[in-house]
């Protein structure tokens, strides 16, 4: 009996095992189905794209998607984000969390959302790592050039020299504990020109990947934010500026690219041409004319090193840069006269 017993026990481990090697199987066949199903389905996406102003720029969105319907919805969800997003960090509207948070410069910590507290972190990491080449507190600077900008003359230098003592990384305090940040001297101001751009970009595209859409681009201005390929392709096709007159062809996805560059928005005054790109140690808008393309993991990393080497220029820092963040490419070319 016990050989019986055993042997019964053998049978039922046999069948279990036979049992097991079945589900194995059924598993692995389900498997291999969904995944032709998922190549099928793939097949059956289509390409979507839309646009709209936002953050002062054009927003585009492309999406791959099973039907119009689908592509509509989350798309719309996405800028609904972006709107929201330019109401925490627009430098233009005085009600936005930005300029409320800048009014109370000199005052006690201020709670800000957790949307805030991020892009301010993640300028911070920047600042810090480019020696402050990269500096949101540049806003008084800011100003000033912008106002060159109408009136095409230097900004005045007792001017220039007050605006520059409320720039520096440093006077602006974080405590991500608290979700405060403190503005130590009043007349400080914060302009995320530099960052708010790709982080909008990146959070864009995570509004879509909720809505299971995962071919993605979103782009604002000179910020791109890729997630999964097309549909049967390698990556999305980007052309990045190389040399002068040069494009390469290269195909990404699931990264950051940004372009920045006075291609667009400069002053020429005797014959100089300064960027509004600005160099928080000096005050001055950058003169080196070069155009600077990142590739990185996301965009907000990719637009802030795009800005952060635009001030440093060819100079020995960009190389400390590339080692903090060694997966980053970085492009850069001599602009001509041309843009
Ligand atoms: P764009 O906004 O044209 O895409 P950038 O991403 O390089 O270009 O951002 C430039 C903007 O960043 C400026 O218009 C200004 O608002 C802000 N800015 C200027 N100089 C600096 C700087 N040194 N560090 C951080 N932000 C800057
Ligand atoms: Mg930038």
């Amino acid at each position: 009996m016990p050989i019986r017993a055993f042997s019964a026990v053998s049978t039922h481990l046999n069948h279990c095992k036979l049992l097991n090697r079945l589900i194995v199987c059924g598993l692995f066949a389900a498997i291999l189905m969904t995944s032709r199903l998922s190549e099928a389905s793939i097949g059956r996406l289509n390409r979507y794209e839309y646009a709209r102003a936002a953050m002062g720029v054009r927003a585009r969105i492309v999406v791959y998607a099973p039907d119009r319907r689908t592509a509509e919805l989350a798309c719309q969800r996405a800028f609904d984000r972006l709107a929201e997003l330019e109401d925490v960090m627009s430098d233009y509207r005085p009600s936005s969390e930005l300029m409320r948070l800048c009014a109370k410069a000199g005052g006690p910590p201020v709670k800000v959302s957790k949307d805030l507290l991020m892009v301010l972190l993640r300028a911070r990491e920047v600042s810090k790592i480019s020696n402050g080449a990269f500096d949101v507190t540049v806003g008084p600077l800011v100003r000033l050039w912008r106002e060159a900008r109408k009136t095409l003359r230097l900004p005045d230098p007792s001017k220039l020299q007050s605006s520059l003592k409320l720039v520096g990384w440093q006077k602006m305090c974080i405590d991500p504990k608290r979700s405060t940040v403190r503005l130590k001297f009043p007349g400080m101001l914060l302009d995320l020109g530099g960052i708010a751009k790709g982080y909008a970009c990146d959070e864009a595209l995570k509004v879509l990947k909720r809505c299971r859409i995962s071919r993605a681009l979103v782009e604002m201005g000179g910020d791109i934010a890729l997630g999964d390929p097309p549909p049967g392709k390698r990556g999305w096709l980007i052309e990045i500026p190389c040399a002068p007159t040069d494009l390469r062809r290269q195909e990404l996805s699931n990264c950051g690219v940004s372009t920045s560059g006075d291609a667009e928005q400069f002053v020429e005054i005797d014959g100089q041409r300064y960027s509004h790109i600005v160099d928080p140690r000096t005050g001055l808008g950058v003169t080196d004319r070069i155009e600077v393309t990142i590739i990185a993991s996301d965009c907000t990393t990719s637009d802030s090193l795009a800005t952060a080497i635009s001030v440093l220029g060819t100079q020995k820092d960009t190389e400390l840069l590339k080692r903090c963040y060694p997966k980053a490419r970085i492009f850069m070319r001599k602009a001509t006269d041309g843009g």
